[in-house]
């Protein structure tokens, strides 16, 4: 490709609203445009880098079996009321209706499409496993578009779907799919980690996400600096914390902490830590659905802790999505106020504690009483609960929860995700087959995500410097630039770079020749090839002609050299080589 023909839309400005440096340099580099909040075009430079992202994916679903598709983007609302998520999804899906009035929305993602597929093609065990792929544009009109690509509205994921006929072969699949987004993500240049995740609203049991670490992630992920122990922040659980080393119990205090209610206001009051502290949280029990109902339910954390919603959600007996009680609610229910709540042996609900919080003693805690606080405060004498189970936020430095290290926390990108879903979908939507008995059987299903665009953003995350993206080599838009400096002047050097340009293409190198004319300073081509981020430069110049050939630069250590026309193809071919195979 000629630059002079190409829609090199580079900008020098740095955009005001990007705040992230993907988002900038993609701005800049030309590789999106942006059209409305999170929907942008990808400009050829930018269609270049997806389509070999997508081109990686594909071939790593493609190696372990799956077959691609293309469903719809439109999906008539029956599949979804048939699922329940019309009703469950929220304003996330964009939903519109055609010209005689009927429901539709646009694809967020395909499980009900799916799955509809599934159910009127496959009858019999014999059929199964099968998963289905696709690459394709999504749409979810996210609370706040944001960071370019990487959280926009529209979007281009791949996704896939598979369809078992027993829980232990969804399994096998899964744990294909997880070696398949290793690979991929391998193959990309990425670092990543794979940690254990909360399913959402998705739905299912076990599922991991695949993450980029990086300080711009949205994500917080908690490993253990010993053992493999992984999960992202929401799920993470920590160890038992270090006993506590109060002695023996002493006699209890009921004290007047006057107007103080805040766990702040009662620390400086009583002059303690806020370690010293049983923080009570109300919220709603599940009712028969599992939402949340009219009973009431006690969540005893250590008052400098923070409640883990999504943990407190999953307990059993625990409304989802989890509801805080209001404050009236509590005053008439228990009595009291919220901020003198505590947990007293008489407070007539169900009370489950955070380890940190049952650990402690002579501790206090709100007295359920108005302006008072009980000092001293212990278990079983003064105070109860009626299990533990671990409902906070984990901290850096925490015990890992297998006992083996401590947890460190890093920032992530969430670039893939994988579910296992179980009956969720086919129990709901009725997809069964007949298994080896004749007897009809719900199919047991796998979803796997991966952002394509997000990738994009989040290689660039990872790759950049201050003067722009360095691409790794697999998803380069262009393996090399050569650069031709004063062709005008030059016949020698508009012959060379032109012959170096066709024997770089017949090689099967994809090049970029800047054949720009002088009205393009040589100084500005060279920003434009470091800002663009291709791995590796030849500049053709009356200079480098005299020193004996053309220049070389590595666009990702800077390295510099001289060297005639053949060594230089030589060692950009053995480069791609070798690169290519590094990552693979
Ligand atoms: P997030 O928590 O970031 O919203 P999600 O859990 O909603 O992600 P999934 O439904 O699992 O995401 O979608 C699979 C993949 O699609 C994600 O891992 C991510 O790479 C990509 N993705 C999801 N939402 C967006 C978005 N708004 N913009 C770009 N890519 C997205
Ligand atoms: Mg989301």
């Amino acid at each position: 490709m000629r630059t002079s023909q190409f829609l090199l839309a580079t900008a020098k400005e740095t955009p005001a609203e990007a705040e992230l440096v993907s988002h900038r340099l993609m701005l800049r580099a030309g590789m999106i445009r942006k059209l409305a909040a999170g929907v942008y075009t990808l400009l050829p430079l930018g269609q270049r880098v997806v389509r070999k992202i997508a081109n990686i994916v594909r071939e790593e679903m493609d190696r372990i079996g799956a077959l691609e598709v293309l469903m719809p983007m439109v999906q008539p609302a029956e599949l979804w009321r048939e699922s329940g998520r019309w009703e469950s999804m929220g304003p996330e899906l964009a939903r519109l209706k055609d010209r005689h009035e009927r429901d539709f929305c646009l694809g967020p993602t395909h499980e009900e499409v799916v799955t509809d597929i599934i159910r009127n093609e496959c009858h019999s065990y014999r059929q199964l496993p099968l998963t289905l792929y696709q690459i394709q544009t999504k749409f979810r009109d996210e609370r706040r578009p944001r960071f370019g690509v990487m959280r926009a509205r529209e979007f281009i994921m791949k996704d896939a779907y598979s369809f078992h006929a027993s829980q232990a072969c969804l399994e096998a699949t899964y744990r294909d799919m997880h070696g398949a987004y290793e690979a991929i993500l391998k193959r990309l240049g990425l670092a990543y980690r794979a940690v254990a995740a909360d399913s959402g609203n998705i739905g299912g049991k076990t599922s991991h996400e695949f993450h980029a670490p990086a300080d711009s992630g949205e994500d917080e992920i908690v490993f253990s600096t010993e053992s493999d122990y992984a999960a992202n922040i929401e799920l993470a659980t920590g160890g038992v914390p270090e006993p506590d080393d109060q002695a023996e119990p002493l006699a209890s205090i009921p004290t007047d902490t006057g107007e103080a209610t805040s766990i702040e206001a009662v620390c400086g009051l009583l002059d303690v830590s806020a370690k010293r502290l049983v923080k009570t949280l109300i919220v709603h029990a599940a009712d028969d659905s599992g939402a949340p109902g009219e009973e009431l339910v006690a969540l005893l954390l250590r008052g400098d802790q923070s409640l883990n919603e999504t943990l407190a959600r999953q307990l059993e007996g625990v409304g989802s999505p989890l509801r805080f009680a209001e404050a009236a609610l509590i005053r008439e229910r228990l009595g009291c106020a919220p901020g003198v709540l505590g947990p007293l042996r008489d407070l007539g609900i169900r009370i489950i504690a955070d380890p940190s919080a049952a650990g402690l003693r002579n501790f206090i805690c709100g007295a359920n009483r108005h302006r008072h606080h009980l000092v001293n405060a212990n278990w079983g004498r003064d105070c109860r609960f009626d299990e533990t189970a671990h409902i906070r936020i984990v901290r850096e430095g925490d015990r890992s929860p297998d006992g083996k290290g401590e947890l460190t926390i890093r920032r992530g990108i969430e670039v893939g995700h994988i579910f296992q879903l179980g009956t969720k979908y086919s129990e709901a939507m009725n997809a069964s087959v007949l298994n080896e008995q004749g007897k009809p059987t719900v199919m047991h299903m796998g979803c796997y995500g991966i952002g394509v665009t997000r990738l994009a953003a989040a290689c660039i995350e990872q790759h950049h410097d201050d003067r722009g993206i360095i691409w790794p080599a697999a998803v380069a838009p262009f393996d090399l630039v050569i650069v031709e400096i004063d062709a005008h002047k030059s016949e020698a050097v508009a012959r060379k770079a032109g012959a170096l340009y066709e024997r770089a293409r017949q090689a099967g190198i994809e090049t970029l020749l800047d054949d720009r004319d002088r009205k393009t300073s040589p100084g500005v081509k060279f920003a434009e090839s470091e800002l663009i981020g291709i791995p590796h430069r030849l500049v053709v110049s009356p200079r480098t002609l005299a020193g004996g050939g053309v220049e070389h630069t590595c666009r990702a250590s800077g390295e510099k050299s001289t060297m005639d026309a053949d060594a230089a193809l030589a060692l950009i071919a053995g480069k791609l080589t070798e690169s290519l195979a590094g990552s693979a």
